[in-house]
């Protein structure tokens, strides 16, 4: 085959390939020296009461302060981290740092219902032994109450090792975490995972709600998880509202909560203690 190409493409493609490894090598020392470091800043961004406007919580998304190439968002080394193997030290900074902050804003709200906070967990996670410990651990040294703390988790999570999972997440619920299916409707989404792993927080993918106005079809598999949710008990969040539109549909439909740039989009804690 490289025959046939012919020398001088043969040698162009190898180094091709040489300068990815380099990029790659060269994202993975950065990623090690971010966490010693502490590059890794956690935004906020509020989830809404969609009836009365009243913040219920906050999604914690994490970025990163990358001192050449300024402000990453997760796409850009999340994958990688995962890959390399670094990203469960980077969820755990970025747990502790989202549960502190909360306990510290809930210490001013003795007289309100207390702030939850979501997390995102990468799929690693849920096979790995010591994540309930772990939990327990920052929810100890932070002061912050279990049912404050929410975990994002995405249907592929689910699939790898599924009785594992199962273990890890009855041990959560056991301690008062809350669950949320993350981008539910994108996945491999099964109904029976809805009622096996007992999940409190469907998030409804932003796709579906940023064109529900615009195709039917849409608006139909939004109005039935609505409907999925409440029938099982479970408070639907509708991620991604852009418009007063989008929002209005979803107060139609019940729809008890949502999150989107139309309220805020994710900000350091300094900002969004401005907004409430
Ligand atoms: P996600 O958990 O589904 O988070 C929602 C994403 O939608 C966030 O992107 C958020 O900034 C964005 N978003 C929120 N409202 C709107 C809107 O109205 N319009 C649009 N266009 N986008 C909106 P972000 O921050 O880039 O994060 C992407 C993904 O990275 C997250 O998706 C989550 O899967 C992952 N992620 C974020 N933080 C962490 C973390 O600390 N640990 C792990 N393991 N994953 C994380
Ligand atoms: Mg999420
Ligand atoms: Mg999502
Ligand atoms: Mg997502």
């Amino acid at each position: 085959r490289a025959k046939t190409l012919g020398r001088g493409r043969y040698e162009v493609f190898n180094e091709t390939m040489r300068e990815q490894v380099r990029f790659i090598q060269k994202l993975e020392s950065d990623l090690r020296r971010a966490l010693e470091r502490k590059e890794f800043q956690v935004y906020y961004q509020p989830i809404v009461n969609l009836q009365t406007s009243a913040i219920h919580g906050f999604e914690a998304l994490v970025r990163w302060n990358h001192p050449q190439r300024g402000l990453l968002t997760p796409g850009h080394f999340i994958p990688i981290a995962e890959e390399i193997g670094l990203i469960t030290q980077l969820d755990w900074q970025v747990i502790q740092e989202a549960c502190q902050q909360v306990y510290r804003w809930n210490e001013n709200r003795k007289n309100r219902p207390p702030f939850v906070i979501s997390v995102n967990l990468s799929a690693k996670h849920f096979t790995e032994d010591n994540l309930v410990e772990q939990v327990t651990k920052i929810l100890n040294e932070t002061g912050l109450e279990s049912p404050c703390l929410k975990i994002e988790m995405t249907e592929t999570a689910l699939l790898e090792e599924p009785e594992k999972v199962a273990v890890t997440i009855s041990q959560l619920k056991s301690i008062g975490i809350g669950l949320s299916l993350d981008d539910f409707g994108t996945g491999y989404s099964s109904l029976s995972y809805l009622h096996r792993f007992s999940v409190d927080n469907l998030k409804l993918d932003m796709s579906f709600i940023q064109t529900m106005n615009s195709e039917p079809q849409s608006f139909e598999i939004v109005r039935t998880m609505i409907v999925l949710a409440h029938a099982l008990n479970i408070n639907a969040i509708a991620e991604g509202i852009e418009t007063a539109e989008q929002l209005n549909t979803l107060q139609h439909l019940d729809c008890p909560l949502g999150q989107g740039y139309y309220f805020s989009k994710p900000l350091p804690a300094e900002n969004i203690q401005q907004i409430f």
